[in-house]
């Protein structure tokens, strides 16, 4: 825990600011308060301070920084290795900053750092609207879209990253200000290593109707299943080719009936019938078990989703990012389907990205991997079971599929699925890994912006 002295001082200056809410290590709230996603993460932070308003939040950095107190920033707390809770720093939680303002012209929104993904798409279907988010409802928006933003939009509209227009960022300083283009380019792949976003203004587009839901396959020989689904989609893919307003994400997940692998499908198209026939035409990929794509909205499809996920786990998540699903990376990862962990914490989903983020950008953007791929997401948590046994099968698939097609990886991973203590020798390493030729102009803008490092436990590391 923080020292009496910096407990004492944060009291003193929160009297002057009584609406930010707070809660200290001796209050009954605090073990909620300070558990991130990861409950493996068992840091206790010196406190956490709820912010209500952009004036709070830029009081709070000027207090941090006058008093030297290190802090980190959360707003959904999902980032996978627990990273937005540290020992004994301030824990500044920025989950009741939600508002969403639409512009007139009904092209682009803005919208609060503390926002989650639910809440934010659920407010824009309301007018009609959408942008890309990620599946999971209780994932903080800010802290998906400005470090890449993959999910069942992107081959239609793009990653998150590229969705942002605008933001405006609490400084080094305290001061709140509007960020200019050379920080735009940063905060599009590394945001939260330059301030506080108190908004972005991004893209959105006409939405009113959606078609989505699993299709499941046999999963009897789930090993042959996900090999024979992969040449399939492959042929597909170079063949008839997919529609933008198609994405496909892989899942392999222990649900209620046991292992399951499949496909799911979102449709983001006007025509839903064309959706209907495509949904059949990638059920026919598989030995199909149940298609349960149908026409839903917003709302039904999150809450769908968020009963799929259990709400918190322990253990480790891994990442790589393949061009092809190759034969050689299919026969490694399917035998390794067959024998994952029985922990409903245990998943293995892939994401293509395809479209127009796969390749150059007219916004610049720190965000390194720009050529159509595939982003592996090995993941080895547990309920309440053993975390080492699913952290352990994560890792060797990992390394596995390293070792098997290494042609066909890319240098660069996604960074909020890469293990950056694990699969990493140090945070240097980790920063190339994650932004390539990129993290040179990351570390030339961090030291002009933020020269004496007062947002110094953010995401990206950069010691
Ligand atoms: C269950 C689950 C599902 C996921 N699904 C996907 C997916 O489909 N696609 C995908 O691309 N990723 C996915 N992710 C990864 C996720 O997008 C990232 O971990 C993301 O950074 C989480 O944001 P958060 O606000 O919830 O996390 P937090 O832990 O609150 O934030 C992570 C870091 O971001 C920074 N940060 C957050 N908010 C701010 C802010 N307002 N200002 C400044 N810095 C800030 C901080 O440095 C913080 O440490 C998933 C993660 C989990 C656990």
């Amino acid at each position: 825990m923080g020292s009496t002295t910096q407990l004492t001082t944060l009291e003193t200056f929160l009297q002057g600011y009584p609406a930010i809410k707070y809660i200290l290590p001796s209050s009954p709230e605090y073990p909620a308060a300070r558990k991130p996603w990861n409950g493996a993460r068992l840091d206790n932070p010196m406190a956490v301070v709820q912010p209500q308003s952009p004036s709070d939040v830029a009081a709070l950095v000027k207090f941090a920084k006058l008093n030297s107190i290190p802090f980190t920033i959360r707003s959904g707390g999902h980032n996978l290795e627990g990273r937005c809770v540290v020992q004994d720093a301030l824990l500044i939680d920025m989950r009741a900053l939600t508002d969403v303002t639409i512009s007139s012209d009904r092209k682009t929104a803005t919208v609060q750092g503390g926002i989650l993904q639910d809440e934010l798409a659920n407010k824009l279907w309301e007018h009609g609207l959408a942008t890309p988010t990620g599946a999971v409802p209780t994932v903080g928006y800010v802290g998906w879209a400005m470090y890449g933003g993959y999910g069942p939009f992107s081959a239609h509209w793009g990653l998150g990253v590229d969705q942002i227009l605008g933001a405006t960022v609490v400084n080094p300083n305290g001061d709140i200000v509007k960020a200019d283009g050379v920080l735009l380019e940063g905060i599009r792949g590394a945001g939260g290593l330059f301030g506080v976003i108190i908004d972005l203004t991004i893209k959105v587009y006409p939405l009113s109707s959606l078609l989505a839901g699993p299709i499941l396959f046999d999963p009897t020989d789930i090993t042959k299943t996900f090999i024979d689904f992969n040449a399939a989609y492959e042929e597909l893919l170079n063949s008839e080719g997919l529609p933008p307003q198609l994405t496909i994400q892989q899942i392999c997940f222990n649900g209620p009936m046991g292992r399951a692998f499949g496909a799911l499908f979102l449709w983001s198209g006007t025509d839903i019938e064309e959706g209907k026939r495509w949904s059949e035409n990638i059920g026919s990929l598989g030995p199909l078990l149940v298609n349960m794509v149908a026409p839903t909205t917003m709302p039904e499809w999150f809450v769908a989703n968020g009963a799929m996920i259990p709400s918190s786990l322990a253990g480790s998540g891994f990442s790589h990012n393949v061009r092809r699903m190759s034969p050689l990376i299919a026969e490694t990862i399917g035998p390794n389907l067959a024998i994952m962990p029985s922990d409903p914490g245990c998943m293995v989903s892939i994401h293509q990205l395809r479209g127009p983020s796969a390749g150059p950008q007219d916004h610049p953007s720190v965000f390194a991997t720009r050529e159509p791929h595939y982003m592996l997401e090995l993941l080895g948590f547990a309920t309440s079971g053993d975390q080492e046994v699913s952290k352990q099968w994560a890792l060797q698939t990992t390394e596995e599929i390293e070792r098997a097609d290494p042609e066909n990886l890319l240098p660069t991973s996604y960074i909020s699925v890469y293990n950056s203590t694990i699969q990493a020798k140090s945070s240097a390493e980790a920063l190339e890994k994650t932004y390539g030729p990129n993290a040179e102009v990351l570390k030339d803008l961090k030291a002009k912006v933020d020269p004496e490092g007062v947002f110094a436990l953010t995401v990206p590391a950069l010691k």
